[in-house]
């Protein structure tokens, strides 16, 4: 079976700053990979690799069978199968949560007013604010706002989804309502690609947890073996930080 990402020995730089430095990590079609690691580790540049919002220096990475970093690639198509959802939420302010779940499947997937809104209220009824539809992003909380995102994301029918820091920008009492809709996700079936300080979540709900520090995976394994019993020193100073 094809692998929903391959990266193959990928590398970023930033004029001389070698953010990512050979980078090889595959996520199976249904697998939940957690990517753990310190601020400034290329955990965003690797996430940012993979439907090409950062252009790799060197390296492959495939999406679906598909490589990104082909020049020839159509990347629009490969980016339609790609959910990705950010620290910050990035709403409309002067749409409804109902409108910002609408907009991107009118204009990129080119879905009649009628469906669109079909599959926002389906969507939003799924991340649990189907009551919110009618409001404004001010309007809501800062977990309200994320699942929104999470819905836009997922209304697109995508073959999977891109985290990164998803619960970062929330205040502490709203960021299990947003990993629960992750954790719900993910036992539906869903292939994602989750950066996370969560060590819960990453324990309870990842298949592989990967480490990273100083733009190379250090550690790469299950949740047991990465954040329960890591061989790393580094990986070991920085659970103790974030445990
Ligand atoms: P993390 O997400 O693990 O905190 P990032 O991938 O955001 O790390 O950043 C890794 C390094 O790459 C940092 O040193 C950051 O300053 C640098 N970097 C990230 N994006 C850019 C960019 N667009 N231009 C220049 N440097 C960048
Ligand atoms: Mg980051």
């Amino acid at each position: 079976m094809t692998n929903a990402i391959e990266i193959r020995d990928l590398h970023k730089h930033f004029g001389k700053n070698e953010v990512l430095r050979g980078i090889d990590c595959t996520v199976e079609t249904g697998q939940v990979v957690c990517v753990i690691g310190p601020s400034g580790s290329g955990k965003s540049t690797l996430l940012r690799c993979v439907n090409l919002l950062e252009e790799p220096t060197r390296g492959k990475v495939l999406v679906e069978g598909v490589e990104v970093t082909d020049p020839d690639v159509d990347i629009d198509a490969v980016r339609r199968r790609i959910g990705m959802v950010f620290q910050q939420f990035n709403l409309f302010p002067h749409m409804t949560a109902l409108q910002n779940v609408m907009i991107a499947q009118q204009r990129v997937l080119k879905r009649g007013k009628k469906e669109a809104e079909q599959i926002a209220r389906t969507n939003l009824e799924r991340v649990g604010i189907g009551d919110k539809a009618g409001s404004y992003p001010a309007q809501l909380s800062g977990g309200q706002q994320q699942r929104v995102a999470i819905a836009r994301a997922l209304a697109m029918g995508p073959d999977l989804m891109l985290f990164d820091e998803p619960t970062s920008a929330l205040d502490p009492e709203l960021v299990g309502d947003v990993l629960a809709v992750m954790r719900k996700l993910a036992e539906e079936g869903m292939t994602m690609l989750v950066v996370t300080h969560e060590m819960g979540f990453a324990r309870e709900v990842a298949d592989r947890v990967v480490f990273m520090d100083g733009g190379v995976i250090v550690e790469d394994g299950s949740p047991d073996q990465v954040i329960g019993d890591p061989q790393q020193e580094r990986t070991r100073t920085f659970l103790k930080r974030v445990l």
